[in-house]
């Protein structure tokens, strides 16, 4: 069988890149059919500026729209889902992708939240609960589909690239479904029936530290391509230095048949992994001893939740929460019991691994939790079930304090290095 081929592209001028990442693909001609309906899909998740590297880079997205003209397509559509309690619109004008894509001539740009035409579509052989997804028609009439991922560490997934950045192309009811069922399985079900044909990942200026929201971005200078979405994000995460064994989804997105991740069954083009090679700091997999106060019990559990226990105890310190909080036992992961005797108050039960216990603790739902209900749990010392409206509003109130906390551990790890 052909090896994936996955295409790396380093310099400055965004445009010549875009040309020469896809040359080894076969080029733009090849990769897009004349006369065709080309939509593009940004990170746009968050109301964030450019230099915030939290959504895509505009000046990629603009350079994409420019290079699929020439393929003669009939229509280019960008198209975008932004996060739960996000205005889209808001996101794609704030981050610079609106301005940038009508200025490289975008045909259509279409908010898939507020899209009608939605269509039912069967989730055959599904690993995760879901057994349907609604779609949005024009998504699945569309003959490409061109991912364009940023690639940002992510609490709950430990980075974010190819293979998550295509759950934004569902509404806000079915992305609360995907967090109630396993979110790593129900993103390879979405993959199965929405699959991008083409996968153009922002490598311009990543995000490091605590994403999605608080990232650190570093001039690193490539935008990788490929057709495969494993292949690609296992490239990425190679030439950033994140050890792809340690992050629970390469698995199961193989085992859905979406790509491969191993080394040698990719064929790197363009730049090698070598030559551009720079480590990333990508805090959430660096394990629990910098927070000796608190008792958590981590067996069983994926790094999805795992790096959301770790941004929550940076959050409690954001907020001069961590040491009134620090009487706490934390739980994550599949459990065969619970310690027993425990003041229900003082034990937090992180996830629906942990669902069966909800009576003896402060139960967080999700797989995993939505990103504030824990630090909200422990503060509060409730159960939080629901992804709700209250979200954006208490979330907005406290992210300042947690971005001076990061501008501090950035400077404390600049010290250090
Ligand atoms: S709830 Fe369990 S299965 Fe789901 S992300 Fe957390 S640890 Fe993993």
């Amino acid at each position: 069988m052909a090896k994936p081929i996955v295409s790396i592209a380093k310099g400055t001028d965004v445009e010549k890149m875009v040309e020469e990442v896809l040359a080894p693909l076969g080029g733009i001609r090849s990769l897009i059919k004349p006369k065709s309906t080309v939509v593009l899909k940004p990170n746009a998740g968050h109301v964030a500026p450019a230099e915030t590297s939290v959504n895509t880079n505009p000046e990629l997205v603009a350079a994409v729209i420019k290079e699929v003209r020439k393929a003669d397509p009939k229509e280019i559509i960008l198209a975008e889902a932004a996060a739960i309690g996000c205005d889209t619109m808001e996101s794609l004008e704030v981050s610079g992708i609106l301005k940038a894509a009508e200025g490289a001539g975008v045909d259509r740009v279409i908010d898939i939240k507020s899209d009608k035409d939605l269509i039912n579509i069967p989730i055959r052989d599904a690993r995760s609960d879901l057994t349907k997804i609604r779609l949005p028609r024009f998504l699945l009439e569309a003959e490409h589909i061109v991912n364009l991922p940023i690639f940002k560490s992510h609490c709950s997934m430990v980075f974010t690239c190819a293979l998550k950045n295509i759950k934004g192309v569902v509404q806000d009811k079915v992305h609360y479904q995907m967090h109630q069922t396993d979110l790593a399985k129900a993103m390879m079900d979405l993959w199965s029936v929405i699959r991008a044909d083409l996968n153009i990942a922002d490598l311009i200026r990543p995000a490091e530290g605590f994403g999605p929201h608080s990232t650190v971005p570093v001039d690193f200078g490539c935008i990788v391509a490929g057709k495969d979405p494993v292949a690609v994000d296992a490239t990425v995460c190679r030439m950033v230095g994140l050890d792809i064994d340690k992050v629970a989804y390469f698995e199961p997105a193989r085992e859905r048949g979406l790509g491969n991740f191993d080394h040698d069954s990719i064929e790197v083009r363009g730049k090698t992994i070598e030559e551009v090679f720079k480590p990333l700091w990508l805090p959430y997999l660096e394990g629990f001893e910098k927070y000796p106060e608190y008792e958590v019990d981590t067996e069983g559990a994926c790094s999805s939740c795992l790096g959301l226990v770790q941004l929550t105890l940076e959050r409690l310190k954001s907020l001069d929460e961590y040491d009134k909080n620090s009487d706490v036992t934390i739980l994550v992961g599949r459990k065969k019991g619970i310690p027993e005797g425990v003041d229900p108050r003082k034990l937090i039960l992180h996830g629906d691994c942990l669902k069966q216990y909800r009576k003896q603790g402060v139960f967080i739902a999700g797989c995993p939790p939505a990103e504030p209900h824990p630090v909200w749990a422990i503060v509060d010392r409730k159960d939080y079930t629901e992804i709700g409206p209250d979200l954006r509003e208490r979330m907005g109130r406290e992210a300042p304090f947690f971005e001076a906390h990061m501008q501090k551990l950035v400077r404390e790890r600049d010290k250090k290095e």
